[in-house]
């Protein structure tokens, strides 16, 4: 059931309303649940993106110009609009992701938080920062650091969070006055053009919020003609991104996949341990970069936390409940990815892991994968190894902590982690040894929500950060600057012409203010 492209040429206005050049092609949009045609989407050609962004580029300045309280307006006029359509949006959601009534939801409540987030603790992030000069001879100076945006930001999303994943890394970008150009992912653009629309047509606000639609063609001119690029999706597409940014020297921000280990120690709360794993695992039907995608439990516990993990994941219901809040696991959104997710099933199967509830593709209309749970994996399996990025859960039983700390790290990904240990003390130990961007004692997912926190991944997990004070800053080009304090003499001792007797004083001057010990200094 792959996405249909139809290379058939048509005309028209991109959603932004305002090209002036034809369409190339068009692509249909799928609903996950029954496969059926939602809707059909133009292709935006490079020049097209090349148009949205000069049209980006030249609001620019005047949102930058307006600053944060001008920002603010329009942030949380935004803001206001998403609470009032929130159920229309959580509609479209669903219908183009497969999504549960609950994990659609999440998309807007993110954006509503974010964006008071990002209006309160930005000023203060990318406020100006005052540096002491070191050497004594320059405290003359006033020594600043000043934030200033790129211009024009592209940012290219996937399927799985379509709105958190890129509205949702725009509203720092728009809060630090760039403008915007999001390639969301061909399987799943329409609740972010209709978010899009909505900031034009209702809120009113200005052309600095752009959307522009296609598959890798698109996203490539988007690298090319952007000031400053945020990609989110998988590491092979994230290194081609990289390297076509490097043709124009472009700064690029990589939030790529993972493969999220998660430890049970033998003093763990099991019961709270094996709950967790089910939700960390499972929510969104697995399709979380930082979904717990391995577990690794010690041996005492290991037959209790696979029957209450089990018995959990024995209570779910599949299905699609519309606004009914009647299942917890949705669709399989890429069709794609769920021969992916058959795949690493087989292998373990095939390898000697046990399946004990769920390893099958669900027969009849839509795509659907039951959620699964794995006991007795091991790193011989791919679902150990390689992103699965589907409801499965893999569980290996380890001899000791040692052995589940070096297992945990043994992987080229290092996105996140959890650990479950009896003591929160004991498990922050075992967390600070975990090579990941982010480790939750006790707990999953969590830090995603704390919004102050970094987070971003380790190898080949990609390079820099969302969120915190990073979060916002990479969206801008630091500026240093000296400013005098004092009336200036008409010229200074370094400066032209020089001279032994000049030259002399300087270098006695660096030797008495880096040298250690008295007679070092004066050079005795
Ligand atoms: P993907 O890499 O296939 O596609 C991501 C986006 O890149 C899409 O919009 C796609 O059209 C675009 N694209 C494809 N080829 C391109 C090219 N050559 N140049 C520019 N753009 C191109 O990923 P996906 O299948 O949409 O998403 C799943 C992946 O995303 C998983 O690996 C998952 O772990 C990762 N992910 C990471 C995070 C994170 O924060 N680290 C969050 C969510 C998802």
């Amino acid at each position: 059931m792959e996405s249909a492209t139809q290379p058939e040429a048509t005309t028209g206005s991109t959603t932004n309303g305002e090209a002036t050049v034809a369409a190339a092609e068009t692509f249909d949009v799928l609903r996950p649940v029954d496969g059926s045609v939602i809707e059909t989407v133009e292709v935006d050609s490079p020049e097209r993106v090349a148009e949205a962004c000069a049209r980006a580029r030249a609001a620019q300045p005047a949102w930058e110009a307006i600053g944060f309280a001008g920002r603010r307006r329009w942030l949380e006029s935004l803001r206001d609009w998403i609470l009032a359509n929130q159920d229309r949006l959580d509609d479209l959601m669903q219908r183009e992701t497969g999504k549960v009534r609950a994990d659609a939801t999440l998309e807007a409540f993110y954006c509503l938080e974010a964006i008071n987030f990002w209006l309160d603790r930005g000023p203060e992030f990318l406020a100006d920062e005052t540096v002491s000069p070191h050497n004594p001879l320059l405290r003359a100076k006033r020594a600043k650091i000043v934030y200033r945006p790129f211009g024009v930001v592209g940012i290219i999303s996937p399927w799985n969070f379509p709105v958190i994943l890129s509205l949702g890394d725009a509203l720092p970008a728009l809060v630090a006055g760039n403008a915007v150009v999001i390639k969301p992912s061909e399987l799943t653009p329409l609740t972010l053009i209709e978010m899009v629309r909505g900031w034009r047509e209702e809120v009113g606000a200005p052309d600095v919020l752009q959307v522009v639609n296609g598959t890798g063609e698109t996203g490539g001119a988007l690298v090319d003609e952007a000031d400053y690029l945020q990609f989110t999706g998988s590491t092979e597409v994230g290194k081609k991104v990289m390297e076509r940014a490097s043709r124009t020297l472009t700064p690029v921000s990589l939030e790529l996949g993972g493969k999220d280990p998660l430890i049970v120690t033998r003093d763990a709360d099991i019961e709270r341990a094996a709950n967790a794993t089910a939700w960390g695992g499972l929510l969104n039907s697995g399709q979380i970069c930082i979904s717990i995608e391995r577990v690794y439990v010690e041996e005492p516990v290991y037959e209790e936390f696979v029957d209450r993990l089990r018995a959990k994941i024995e209570t779910l219901r599949q299905g699609a409940d519309g606004r009914g809040y009647s299942a917890e696991i949705g669709a399989m959104t890429s069709p794609a990815q769920t021969e992916i997710v058959t795949e690493h099933v087989e292998d373990a199967r095939r390898a000697g892991a046990r399946v004990l509830t769920g390893g099958r593709r669900k027969d009849g209309p839509g795509d659907w994968y039951e959620p699964t749970l794995i006991a007795d994996a091991d790193h011989s399996m791919k679902v150990m190894r390689d992103e699965t990025f589907g409801p499965v859960i893999p569980v290996m039983k380890v001899s000791d902590v040692e052995e589940a700390i070096e297992l945990a790290n043994d992987s080229r990904y290092g996105l996140g982690s959890s650990v479950f240990a009896g003591d929160a003390a004991d498990g922050e130990r075992i967390a600070r040894r975990i090579e990941a961007g982010h480790c939750n004692v006790n707990d999953v997912l969590v830090n995603y929500n704390v919004l102050g926190l970094p987070m971003g991944g380790w190898k080949d997990s990609g390079i820099g950060v969302r969120h915190g004070a990073q979060g916002i800053r990479r969206f801008c080009r630091t500026e240093a600057l000296t400013i005098p304090r004092l009336p200036q003499a008409k010229s200074e001792p370094v400066w032209f012409p020089y001279s032994a007797r000049k030259q002399g004083l300087v270098g006695r001057m660096y030797r008495f203010l880096n040298a250690r010990g008295l007679r070092n200094r004066l050079g005795l």
